[in-house]
């Protein structure tokens, strides 16, 4: 059989797991089989189906801890952070588990008949998932498109796969038939391709680079494929001199080196009103080198270390030459550690333009609400943001004019699975999870039963 992948533990630099590395053929049966999968899976009954997934979610809650300690092994995230993703699954999969039974179609009025639409499932969806969020991302694929009927190809990130597989071993635990969910480990360019170029793939859920992004788009155009993109980001917590500046200070932190700076949403420029701009670099300062950096498994852990040694000199590539304002801690020994770090950015500087998906923050004075939207929109980005101000105006018209899919006003929340999520430019195409998540894995059939004859 073909190759494995060494999986390694970032906190400490050592082998884990060997995973197989699929090849072509593989994949390509494991495909044929989600194909056959989805003709009984279809039939399901609603009711049955919604069983099922909240079987699903039930068996997912009852291993929490052991997924969470999976993922502090597999990607440094904290525990705290890896329960609450162990969490999410649980919740999206209960979430979706009420759509089988209620995935309504229209009866529009006609002369001489009745029509009827109907939304009916895809059939295989391809699901290729990134490796700073592996089980929320997962989730927020795979529970939307089973609760409508489809069946699953999921990929990890290759460097990240071992909750992956553990769901789907708790998938079948929980009574989902074999070939519906199926984990397809193996590179980008090999599993991650053919789900782009095997025409049983009806559609792709993409999270991941920009980069990746668009090449993902372009292969699918080749059958019509659709595509949801979720992409890179640049988000601007924006904080105005009228805001609660002790808490914008004191948050501020958490809004970008969550995860290590490893997260889509990470507001990693922050605009700050010039008339209180020192003020705030002093709470900030305070409260950056309060951040606990330390081993994942802690309770007390607020931030591991990144994903990998490549991972890392990328990130430390940004600080060559960089204005740094102050640094927060790291531990010593092995493991691929980075302290946050805050520098001062002038708007072209790569480190305020680019993503950088580590804990690198870069501030920017400005002066007024306009010259702080142009700042905020000057990026090829729409992700996510915040913006802190007390003047109830001025919330709703910088909510209104920040071009991006996700923000948040006096808090740094992006992500709740019953709202929509996604972004503007190229952040990314389509919406997952909330009430419209399913239009993306359902197509709409339009019935005219002729009554007259
Ligand atoms: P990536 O390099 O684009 O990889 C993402 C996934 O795509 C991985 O599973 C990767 O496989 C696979 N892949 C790579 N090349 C491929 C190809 N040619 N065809 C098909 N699949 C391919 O991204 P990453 O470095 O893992 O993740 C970080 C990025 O994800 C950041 O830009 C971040 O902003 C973005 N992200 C976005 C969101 C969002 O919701 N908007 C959420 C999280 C992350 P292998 O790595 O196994 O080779
Ligand atoms: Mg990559």
């Amino acid at each position: 059989m073909g190759s494995t992948f060494t999986v390694i533990n970032p906190s400490t630099a050592t082998a884990i797991r060997e995973v197989p590395r699929h090849s072509v053929e593989e994949v390509d049966a494991i495909i044929a089989k989600a194909a056959r999968a989805f003709e009984t899976w279809r039939t399901v009954a609603p009711g049955d189906r919604a069983r099922l997934l909240r079987r699903f979610a039930a068996v997912v809650d009852e291993h929490n801890e052991e997924l969470a300690r999976l993922e502090v092994e597999n990607s440094g995230h904290t525990i705290g952070n890896a329960r609450w993703e162990a969490g999410n699954v649980r919740d999206v999969l209960n979430y979706y588990s009420a759509a089988p039974e209620r995935l309504f179609g229209r009866q529009i009025p006609v002369a001489n008949g009745l029509d009827v639409t109907f939304k009916e499932p895809l059939g295989v969806i391809g699901i290729i998932v990134p490796w700073n969020f592996p089980m929320p991302i997962a989730g927020w694929g795979f529970g939307p498109a089973l609760a409508a009927g489809n069946t699953v190809v999921l990929k990890p990130a290759e460097i990240t796969p071992l909750t992956a597989l553990r769901l789907g071993e708790l998938a079948l635990e929980a009574g989902i038939p074999e070939g519906v969910f199926n984990i397809v480990t193996g590179s980008g360019s090999v599993v991650g391709e053919r789900f782009v170029t095997h025409p049983l793939v009806r559609k792709l859920v993409f999270t991941g680079s920009t980069d990746v992004g668009k090449g993902i788009m372009r292969g699918a155009a080749d059958q019509v494929k659709p595509v949801t993109l979720e992409l890179g980001g640049k988000s601007a917590n924006i904080i105005f001199a009228d805001s609660d500046l002790e808490r914008a200070a004191a948050t501020a932190p958490y809004g970008v080196f969550d995860n290590a700076g490893q997260d889509c949403c990470a507001r990693s420029r922050i605009l700050v009103q010039a008339s209180v701009f020192d003020r705030f670099m002093e709470r900030f300062e305070v409260a950056v080198k309060g951040v606990r950096v330390e081993d994942p498994s802690l309770d007390t852990s607020e931030m591991g270390p990144l994903i990998t040694r490549a991972h890392h000199e990328h990130v430390a590539s940004f600080l060559d030459g960089a204005n740094v304002a102050f640094r927060g801690v790291k531990p010593e020994g092995p493991g691929f550690w980075m302290e946050p770090h805050v520098l001062i950015a002038e708007s072209n500087d790569r480190c305020f333009t680019e993503e950088i998906f580590g804990p690198v923050v870069s501030v920017m004075r400005f002066e007024d609400e306009a010259d702080a939207i142009r700042i905020a929109n000057d990026s090829i980005y729409g992700l996510s943001g915040s913006i802190w101000t007390n003047d109830l105006g001025r919330a709703v018209r910088v909510a209104r004019a920040v071009e991006s899919g996700n923000l948040s006003v006096n808090s740094h929340s992006s992500v709740r699975y019953w709202t929509p999520f996604g972004g503007y430019k190229q952040s990314g195409l389509g919406r997952e999870l909330g009430p419209d998540a399913l239009d993306a894995f359902t197509e709409t059939k339009n019935v005219f039963f002729d009554t007259q004859h």
